[in-house]
């Protein structure tokens, strides 16, 4: 990063001091992952410069060749790695491959379903401050609340009462598997479309670790940073039926120019979930939930729906006296990130919130075990029943700066640090 550091060396302090937190803190935010340096510089390459607006072999522009190469790996590897007739690796993130996917399917004011913000849906799941809530006409369904699994009886009662178009399903806090199969019949009772949004679950998908929507959904949205451990962006898979609806959705429905730099890291990522140490790791992002299960369980935490089948927990703090709100802060003052989250059925505003969602992605990457876990979840508890223990606090803090040294991250970058 020589030139960087000579141009903007403001910019490069910032981007190096980023990369000094991420190795020194305890990354336990869901949704984020390290994606490899394989990945990092395919992001920083020349493609960027690109015009090619259409899609492979298609272009509206000239000078197209070499990144019709990067896209056509970037859809083969896409539709090897799910299993799927169609790939569009065009959406620019999580939020514009859903759009494009209701604009394909809906007609504005026609009726959809989503998952409850405060249930573990997604805003964009119909959410009433998302454009999503104001273009369409969105009902959203919640779980149960003995359970705080979603009921699929109810859901089909509502689907009958209601008629919706299309069902969305797939979740941000949801610790639970889903169950496509049940959707589907959902969906077919009431003549709906079924659409999969698995931004949070798409590697254990595609390493069998949860069930694969692809043989029920008519289309599956995915981010690819997140247990993907691509860069940050999304992909739409489909039945080949649904292809061309789909393709002119998103491009030139919603979208202009691709991210030809980003799409060239998306077919290195694809490559990367195709290996075997991507099984394994996906495998122990499980075993690693696992172990948060039961030892925050043990330590008398009460977990939402009980536990956990995927990546992630949702911890209600407020069964202790405090506020999500109130661990998210302490928490970080000991180089633990979290996110506070609504829990079902929250008393609380999503700003304060009853809960903390945590999820073992990026700690897996990193390398580490049940055995880090274990440790992990009593430092959690140290920190979460002393939350005015400044002293308490600065000696987890102390501890877990011994953890972090053991897993080193990105050493390549921090080793070749320069002072600004
Ligand atoms: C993260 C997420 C998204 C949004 O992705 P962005 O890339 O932030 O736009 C969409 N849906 C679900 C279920 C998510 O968890």
């Amino acid at each position: 990063m020589e030139e960087l550091y000579r141009s903007a060396p403001e910019v490069y302090n910032a981007i190096m001091n980023e990369v000094e937190r991420e190795h020194s803190n305890l990354e336990l935010i869901a949704s984020e992952n390290f994606v490899s340096l394989a990945v990092l510089q395919a992001m920083g390459c020349v493609m960027t410069n690109k015009y090619a607006e259409g899609y492979p072999e298609k272009r509206y522009y000239g000078g197209c060749k070499w990144v019709d190469v990067v896209e056509k790996l970037a859809i083969e590897r896409a539709k090897e790695l799910f299993g799927a007739e169609h790939a569009n690796v065009q959406p620019l993130s999580g939020v514009p491959a859903n759009l494009a996917v209701y604009d394909a399917f809906l007609q504005p004011g026609d009726t959809f379903f989503g998952l409850s913000l405060s249930h573990g849906g997604h805003l964009s799941h119909g959410y009433k401050v998302s454009f999503t809530g104001k273009i369409w006409n969105c009902i959203q369904y919640t779980v149960d609340p003995e359970t705080e699994q979603i009921n699929y009886d109810d859901l089909l009662k509502l689907a009958l009462e209601k008629k919706p178009k299309l069902i969305m399903t797939g979740a941000s806090a949801y610790p639970r598997t889903l169950h496509w199969d049940k959707f589907r019949e959902i969906c077919d009772e009431v003549g709906a479309y079924l659409v999969a949004d698995i931004a949070h679950i798409a590697g254990l998908v595609v390493t069998g670790e949860h069930p694969s929507p692809i043989p029920y959904a008519d289309a599956v949205t995915t981010t690819t940073h997140k247990t993907l451990r691509g860069p940050r962006s999304a992909i739409i898979l489909c039945k080949e039926k649904w292809a061309k609806k789909i393709d002119r959705a998103v491009f030139p429905g919603l979208q202009g120019g691709p991210h030809m730099h980003i799409i060239a890291a998306k077919a290195v990522a694809f490559k990367e979930a195709l290996s075997n140490e991507f099984k394994e790791y996906q495998h122990q992002i499980i075993l690693n939930a696992k172990a948060f299960e039961e030892e925050f369980k043990r330590l008398g935490w009460r977990l939402v729906s009980g536990g956990t089948d995927t990546h992630l927990l949702l911890i209600d703090v407020k069964s202790k006296g405090i506020t999500g709100k109130q661990a998210e802060e302490a928490l970080d003052k000991a180089n633990i990130t979290v996110n506070k989250n609504t829990i079902p059925y929250d008393k609380e505003k999503p700003f304060i919130a009853s809960g903390i969602r945590i999820g073992t992605p990026a700690l897996t990457t990193r390398g580490m075990k049940e055995q880090e876990m274990k440790k992990i979840a009593e430092f959690i508890d140290r920190v979460l029943t002393n939350i005015d223990d400044d002293k308490i606090i600065e000696k987890v803090k102390g501890e877990i700066k011994e953890l972090t040294e053991r897993f080193p991250l990105y050493s390549e970058l921090r080793e070749k640090r320069k002072e600004v």
